[in-house]
């Protein structure tokens, strides 16, 4: 029947080849292409037709398709928070969809699940969380969130939410605004506090406005701190807000979702101190453990949190069939039914390269960061903030207003050989350079470096 036998190996061999070429051309590929989207339409878009298609044909139209756009895989993605894509995790991904294992349930495949459950106290161990402490892979920080202020709601508010509040900094990561929304919270629970230096959240601020709320009768039950902001990668006062969320009974989470795993590292494990506090943190392995996009990480202290927000005391008739036993059943933990098992492709490179590889890239990470921030802040024409505190240098134009700033983008991108993006920081457009790609190194750091001083107006 459809794709067994013969014809899949010979697909796989096929699509093994051109993996290798793509790999292989990565070194050099152009940091941006760009296209008209209506052309691309045309071309990718077509509904499938009635007959076979060659292999052959389709393969050449997949890796056409991924190569328009920022080539976010190559070494020259400094944009956004990037995520090289460690590629033996693909070869874990093929293994975990060829199975097919349903992991909702334990029961169905408990190989599998105690090799997921495994991950992730492995994760709570790495981060410091007590040996009860549990949670689940998800699809990325924005999923891991959403079953954070979920947890979080039913263990403090229960079923009234009206007069719940959180408390975030302005640096804070939109996936959480986002998620207090999707759980029912109206704009008003959210109580954003400035930042001290425009950075960081400031510790006195919170504690007033939590005070300030309960004295109004309102019910402060979540503060959130970010390990590494996406702006700046900027690590709040962790161990301030701890102790500030343990005087006021709230539950403390830690995103950790671009900096988390860091804490790998000797420097990122002295910079992140305090997460070893927090009721619940956020993570990406497909940021800062360098694999593919789709795998993110929520471990929670308690594991029963998860389990009070997302469990159904009556799961269907259909599911009658199926225990609770001591393996983690999946479905009652989070959003999901149906899900991709996501254990194989952490498992599999991280057992195949060992602790040690990550450990050596992340460090390098950290280098490159404070080699570029030092390039860069000798350059009389740029503003440049205080040295990284992760891998993220921010920069602009010391003469020059946004418009100016932005040309200044397009230039440094234009160039194809990096690609960079752009926030705002102290109110002005800034320019981010991150470097968290496996495959980015030295030499594509001074290159960039070079692109941007002959970018300078
Ligand atoms: C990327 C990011 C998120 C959201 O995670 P996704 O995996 O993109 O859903 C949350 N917090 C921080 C700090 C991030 O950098």
């Amino acid at each position: 029947m459809h794709g067994d036998g013969d014809r899949f190996e010979q697909l796989l061999q096929q699509a093994g080849e051109r993996v290798r070429t793509f790999l292989k051309e990565l070194e050099n590929a152009p940091a941006m292409t760009t296209a008209d989207p209506e052309n691309l339409r045309e071309l990718f878009g077509t509904p499938p037709g009635e007959q076979p298609r060659p292999a052959q044909e389709l393969l050449d139209l997949a890796f056409e398709a991924a190569g328009t756009g920022v080539e976010t895989a190559g070494p020259r993605f400094f944009g956004y928070i990037p995520g090289g894509g460690v590629p033996t995790s693909a070869v874990g991904e093929l293994i975990a969809r060829t199975v097919n294992r349903y992991t909702d349930m334990a029961d169905l495949a408990p190989g599998l699940v105690a090799l997921e459950d495994g991950l992730v106290r492995w994760l709570a161990s790495v981060f410091g969380l007590p040996a009860g402490a549990g949670g689940l892979l998800t699809t990325g920080g924005s999923q891991a969130m959403l079953s954070m202020v979920l947890a979080a709601r039913e263990r403090h508010l229960g079923e009234e939410l009206g007069h719940g509040r959180i408390y975030l900094s302005d640096q804070a990561h939109h996936s959480v605004r986002k998620a207090a929304r999707i759980a029912g919270f109206p704009a008003r629970s959210i109580r954003p506090i400035p930042t001290v230096d425009g950075r960081r959240i400031d510790p006195a601020a919170a504690a007033e406005a939590i005070v300030e709320d309960r004295a109004q009768g309102l019910r402060p039950f979540l503060l959130v701190g970010t390990a590494g902001t996406t702006n700046a990668g900027v690590v709040d006062p962790l161990g301030e807000l701890a102790d500030l969320a343990a005087m006021h009974g709230l539950w403390f989470h830690v995103d950790g979702c671009y900096g988390g795993f860091f804490r790998l590292t000797t420097r990122g494990h002295h910079r992140l101190r305090g997460i070893e506090r927090a009721d619940s943190v956020s993570l990406d392995p497909h940021k800062s453990l360098f694999l593919p996009y789709g795998t993110g990480a929520l471990l929670v202290r308690d594991q029963a949190a998860l389990h009070a927000a997302h469990g159904e005391d009556d799961p269907g008739d259909y599911m009658q069939d199926l225990a609770t036993g001591t393996l983690p059943d999946y479905a009652a933990m989070s959003t999901e039914l149906t899900r991709e098992h996501r254990g194989l492709r952490l498992w599999l490179p991280l057992h195949l390269h060992g602790l040690d590889t990550f450990r050596a890239a992340l460090d390098e990470k950290l280098d490159l960061a404070a080699h570029a921030h030092e390039v860069l802040a000798a350059e009389p024409a740029l503003y440049v903030p205080e040295p990284p505190e992760l891998s993220t240098v921010v920069f602009r134009l010391r003469a020059g207003d946004d418009a100016a700033n932005r040309a200044f983008l397009e230039r440094i991108n234009a160039s194809q050989r990096a690609f960079l993006s752009s926030t705002r920081l102290d109110g002005t457009f800034t320019l981010r350079l991150c470097i968290l790609s496996h495959r980015t190194h030295r030499e594509h750091v001074d290159e960039a470096l070079e692109i941007i001083r002959s970018a300078l107006p």
